[in-house]
């Protein structure tokens, strides 16, 4: 899911609101600028044996997930987009006008 221009505005004020000292990285620790991702990926459930991506299952529950990636080193931080009350957790909508 590619982010608007408006959702992404949304997800930066989130974000910092929620984690003031974010923007310093934890990996590193030089205090590189981050970038907050445009996109939400999704990180699927584990099924046992050989995970979901080597088997045939049908609805598989997933995370929808925003990156936020150090310029500096490239560690790469997740962050779950219902915990952040961006994404409805039942219809997978966009929250936030
Ligand atoms: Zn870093």
């Amino acid at each position: 899911m590619v982010l608007t221009d408006e959702q992404y505005d949304i997800v930066l004020s989130e974000i910092s609101e929620r984690h003031p000292g974010l923007m310093a990285c934890a990996s590193c620790g030089r205090g590189a600028i981050k970038t907050v991702g445009s996109i939400v990926y999704e990180l699927p459930e584990f099924h046992p044996p050989g995970g979901v991506l080597n088997i045939n299952i049908s609805g598989v529950r997933s995370m929808p997930i925003i990156p936020i990636t150090c310029d500096d080193c490239g560690s790469v931080e997740l962050f779950n987009a219902i915990a952040l009350g961006l994404i409805d957790e039942i219809t997978g909508n966009f929250k936030k006008p």
